[in-house]
């Protein structure tokens, strides 16, 4: 199922005439999904500067500030995603859904790539997705908006009480909405096993691993 919204749809006509025609990138590279439903599968990746969810332990904190990130094209940025053979394009951040992706999402279908997001869900959705991961932040939680139109939800467990906030989302996300629960790489010696013991009480979860990380990829 396709998402197709647009933070234009709450705009009035001033703003809709303002197309976004450039974004912020961190970083991008060609690599492999590690985690999810599309693990193991070739992903270029555009990580977006910009992030107002202030995670304590992010791992990317040089993303928050979306000025200390170049302004690329989005026409130029999908011509370097063209060059590579990819089928799918992962959208991540920071927090990717504070930018309008109605342009940069736009031209990757146009492409005729998949478009996924990463998200914490905690701003308006935008563009046209094919694939949203969501994986709600206690710093900042998901927009009510957000949640039915998850394809996953990710949730990363740092700690017993992460379990009870697994399940907190898991009833509020769609009946199709797959499940997946991840050890805190730092702490997956600890975590995995209280993990293994609660898909197998609660089977309509799934472990996701951070794969990349273990085959040594970006
Ligand atoms: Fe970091 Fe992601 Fe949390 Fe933002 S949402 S602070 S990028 S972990």
């Amino acid at each position: 199922v396709q998402i197709q919204l647009s933070t234009c749809e709450q705009s009035d006509m001033t703003e809709l005439a303002t197309k976004t025609t450039t974004l912020p990138v961190m970083e991008h590279f060609y690599t492999l999904q590690g985690e999810g439903a599309y693990m193991g599968k070739a992903a270029y990746f555009i990580r977006l500067g910009g992030c107002d969810v202030g995670c304590v332990w992010c791992d990317v904190k040089e993303s928050w500030d979306a000025a200390k990130h170049p302004q690329w094209a989005i026409a130029d940025l999908v011509a370097t995603v063209k060059a590579t053979p990819t089928e799918i394009v992962v959208i991540t951040g920071g927090e990717p859904l504070m930018h309008d992706l109605t342009e940069l999402t736009g031209q990757l279908k146009a492409a005729g790539l998949r478009t996924h997001i990463e998200t914490s869900g905690s701003s308006p959705l935008s563009g046209t997705l094919d694939w949203i991961t969501l994986s709600p932040k206690k710093f900042k939680q998901p927009l009510r908006g957000v949640l039915p139109h998850a394809h996953e939800l990710k949730i990363v467990v740092f700690n017993k009480s992460d379990f009870d906030w697994a399940r907190q989302w898991a009833a509020q996300v769609g009946p199709h909405c797959r499940l997946y629960i991840q050890p805190e790489w730092s702490k997956a010696a600890q975590i995995t096993p209280l993990i293994i013991e609660f898909i197998k009480e609660n089977p309509q979860w799934q472990l996701s691993l951070q794969v990349h990380k273990y085959i040594n990829v970006p």
